[in-house]
């Protein structure tokens, strides 16, 4: 707890004190050492300051001072000490000894919180992959981190707690990332910070360790990327740099972990304050500036009532910058009109002398302060500059080069998607076939075996055989993450992007829509901009995903045999084309702010390790796995209970009947078996109808009567809102019975007639009914990732209710235009 919740005449012991340098320094320097003990000699609960004795000391503290100082009470190791029965003896579970309060203070102080921050693409999630052990997602473009991700590892007898955050390039308060990391680092507090400075690009990156040291905040600064300083062959003697501004450097590569070990070790030093390098030091802006800093600063502390843990010089730097946040905070302390007063007469006086605003004044002064570190201690390698990256980037990034090279790379991907993918497909079906096979001959007769022969095996087997497209498409898609390519596929598109009122970061999301929504939702992530991230989510189930092409398969391959391809095509590009629609009139009615413009870098290439891709199939492939032992088993299950029963009704025993006649009376072996399979099917047929997936699907068929749908599509709608291939084997059963061969399967759809004796399928139907298909309620699991993604409820419901709305109109301005035609030309 912290020591300002103590109450008077309570004892406590002191853990750490929190904050920054030289307010740390001052409170240490009193007395308030971990592991000695302090009493609360008076703490009234609206009383400023809170008097204490430390070390046989009086001393008074601000209440917001205290707060900075993290004690054990005699309470909470009580609490702490009830958890572990084993370690209780008698009189300290009553009143803790001086001694136990002191060995638990111990062992807190030696929880060092740490938290990770750097430009976008430096490497922090890399390194806090290695450090912690997890598998956050690594991308060779920015943005991949947008949320902090928090992590604990030991080493040394000491329990770092490191949390991830998102890059940002500067800490000024633009954009949410920026705001973010501040709000963390004034917030938690963080006991040290990693600075993660990326070594092959030093001038961008120090520019926010400016900042850091301005925030006065205890760090180290892990040299990242230190392969590639050393490849290139620059000299940086970061030993000078270190001593220079009073941080220490450890040279790092988060990707192999080289250095890590290192870095942690100097963490500790820098938090037992015991580093030889450590100091706080002042990034000297010039005369000009630091004259002005120096006038505010001065105001500040005559008012009197900002906090000794904030930094005084930090604030003036801020309010010089013009920047918002801190302008409001200084704007509601008391008395703070003179603060502001001298703030814009020293502003004034800054452009009037510089010819510059203040704001770009302090970014020119950090550049100016860069780049003479850098200076007396980098010395690129001339010889190198003109990198591979800058060479490939001239072709693949050129404005007209850059979109054949892009489409044969797009073309290649779904080339191996689909036709590699066929091998596998093929085995995972033959096993799928084999398992029931023998289940279905090793099992007795009743409805547990059709549960799980029909049901379980069927619905989930006739999805898993995707794993494999899946598994190549991630291949893919992490390579050209991994090696930068991605980020070059986004460049070149972003132009078309904003005029769908997205970003070129919507396009990647998009693009993997075509192999599964799921993880394609997921991947907006990456864009930083809410506004083209809710588009990005809302349009992607509009993209064809490779469930609804065995549907497509079937119908194009019964009713248009000639242009199965072009009707795809189609297909294909109504998707599309609806999407730009949507998220047009998305953009201009629900999202409509302008969006705050995104650098895009480009990364340089690197050549992706093996076990990086290998990680990134298998996240994909669990994520997709799970869903199978999830949502798409329950569904099956479901769907299977609805259309297995009532088991009994009465035209099934009229079926029965007429079979044992048969049996009895044919005569003839062939016009037997012929006429029992009639019938057989005939009474399937009775059954699903009568079934109560069956009686579902005959309520909402008038819906979907202006469609051109009979029961039967309707049934196959519904049970395909749990995934789009149960479409299929929806239809298979409603249409065949036992049998689910292809062939009997078009030749059904085609020869089904109407009580009318009308066909039930029509080439118009089968094409009103796909685009229904490509359209309507993506899929649950695909909901469920909007929800996630989106953090609400909400935006799940509002694209159902899109997508089933836009689906029923477009089938139904199909249908009936087509059938108007028809009719008119006879
Ligand atoms: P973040 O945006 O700061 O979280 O950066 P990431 O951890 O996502 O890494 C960005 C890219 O740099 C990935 O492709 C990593 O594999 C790569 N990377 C990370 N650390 C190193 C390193 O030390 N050396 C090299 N050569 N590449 C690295
Ligand atoms: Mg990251």
């Amino acid at each position: 707890m912290r020591l300002s919740e103590l109450r008077t005449g309570e004892k406590g012991v002191i853990v750490k004190v929190m904050g920054r340098g030289a307010f740390r320094k001052r409170i240490i320097e009193m007395g308030f050492i971990r592991g000695k003990e302090v009493d609360v000699i008076q703490n009234a609960p609206l009383k400023d300051p809170i008097h204490y004795r430390v070390m046989g000391y009086d001393v008074s503290l601000r209440r917001n001072d205290a707060k900075m100082i993290e004690v054990v009470s005699a309470a909470e190791f009580a609490e702490a000490d009830t958890l572990q029965p084993e370690n209780r003896s008698a009189d300290s579970y009553i009143l803790p000894s001086n001694k136990s309060l002191q060995a638990m203070a111990m062992h807190k102080g030696k929880t060092i919180n740490v938290a990770l921050v750097g430009n976008p693409n430096c490497g922090k999630t890399s390194l806090f992959n290695f450090a912690s052990g997890a598998h956050e997602h690594v991308g060779n473009y920015s943005g991949v981190t947008v949320d902090a991700k928090a992590g604990t590892f030991h080493q040394n007898g000491y329990t770092f707690k490191i949390v991830d955050l998102p890059g940002t390039y500067s800490l000024s308060a633009y954009t949410p990332e920026e705001l973010y990391v501040r709000k963390h680092l004034n917030e938690e507090q963080p006991d040290v910070v990693i600075n993660v400075v990326d070594a092959s690009n030093l001038e961008r990156n120090l520019y926010l360790t400016c900042q850091l040291i301005d925030m006065d905040m205890r760090m180290v600064i892990a040299l990242n990327m230190y392969d590639e300083l050393e490849r290139h062959g620059n000299k940086f003697d970061h030993e000078s740099l270190a001593r220079m501004i009073g941080t220490p450097i450890v040279p790092t590569v988060s990707k192999t972990g080289f250095g890590i070990e290192d870095l942690f070790n100097r963490v500790i030093k820098v938090y037992e304050e015991e580093d030889p390098v450590l100091r706080h030091i002042h990034i000297n802006y010039g005369d000009v500036l630091e004259k002005a800093i120096y006038s505010v600063r001065h105001e500040l502390k005559l008012n009197g009532n900002v906090s000794k843990s904030l930094s005084k010089r930090y604030l003036s730097i801020k309010l010089l910058e013009g920047d918002p946040e801190v302008e409001s905070f200084v704007k509601a302390l008391p008395g703070s009109e003179t603060v502001i007063q001298e703030r814009d007469r020293c502003a004034a006086q800054i452009e009037a002398l510089l010819k510059e605003d203040c704001e770009t004044a302090f970014t020119n002064a950090r550049y100016g302060f860069i780049s003479g570190a850098l200076r007396e201690t980098y010395e690129p390698n001339k010889i190198h500059e003109a990198t591979s990256t800058q060479i490939i980037d001239l072709f693949v990034t050129h404005k007209v080069l850059g979109f054949p090279i892009f489409i044969l790379f797009m073309w290649v991907m779904f080339e191996a998607t689909f036709r590699v993918g066929e091998y596998p497909m093929g085995w995972i079906e033959s096993l799928v076939g084999w398992i029931s096979e023998f289940v279905r001959g090793n099992m007795s007769e009743g409805p547990l075996k059709d549960l799980l022969v029909d049901g379980i095996i069927g619905g989930v087997g006739g999805v898993i055989v995707f794993l494999p497209n899946i598994l190549i498409l991630y291949a893919f898609i992490s390579f050209m993450e991994d090696s930068g390519y991605m980020a070059r596929a986004a460049f070149i598109m972003d132009k078309i992007m904003h005029k769908m009122g997205l970003h070129g970061k919507s396009f990647i999301p998009l693009v993997m829509g075509f192999g599964c929504n799921v993880p394609a939702i997921m991947a907006s992530r990456t864009i930083e901009s809410r506004n083209s991230r809710m588009i990005t989510m809302l349009v992607n189930p509009l993209m064809s995903c490779s469930a609804r092409l065995p549907v497509y398969v079937l119908l194009t391959g019964a009713f248009f045999p000639q242009t199965a391809g072009t009707v795809m095509l189609i297909l294909y590009s109504s998707g599309i084309l609806l999407a730009v629609l949507m998220a047009r009139l998305f953009k201009r009615f629900l999202f409509n702010e302008e969006d705050v413009p995104f650098v895009m870098e480009l990364p340089p290439y690197r050549m992706p390790t093996g076990k990086s891709i290998v990680i990134h199939m298998w996240e994909k492939a669990k994520q997709y796995l799970h869903k199978m032992g999830g949502i798409i088993l329950i569904a099956s299950i479901l769907i299977w209970f609805l259309g297995y029963f009532p088991r009994h009704s009465e035209g099934g025993d009229i079926f029965d009947k007429q079979i044992a006649e048969i049996e009895q009376t044919e005569t003839n072996e062939e016009k037997r078996t012929e006429a029992i399979a009639e019938l057989e099917r005939l009474k399937s047929m009775e059954h699903q109808q009568n079934s109560y997936i069956g009686r579902i699907g005959q309520t909402i068929q008038p819906i979907l009567h202006p469609l051109g749908f009979d029961w039967k599509m309707s049934v196959s709608l519904l049970t395909g809102m749990a995934a789009k291939e149960v479409v299929v084997s929806t239809l298979s059963v409603l249409y065949t019975g036992e049998s689910d061969d292809e062939q009997v399967l078009t030749e059904r759809l085609k020869q089904d007639r109407n009580a009318e004796g009308e066909p039930v399928f029509t080439p118009l139907i089968a094409l009103s009914f796909m685009l229904f298909v490509l359209i309507y309620f993506p899929c649950i699991a695909t909901i469920s990732a909007i929800v996630n993604e989106s953090g609400s409820w909400k935006w799940g419901l509002f694209v159902i209710a899109y997508t089933c709305t836009l689906a029923w109109v477009v089938s139904c301005l199909v249908y009936q235009t087509g059938h108007f035609f028809m009719n008119l030309f006879g």
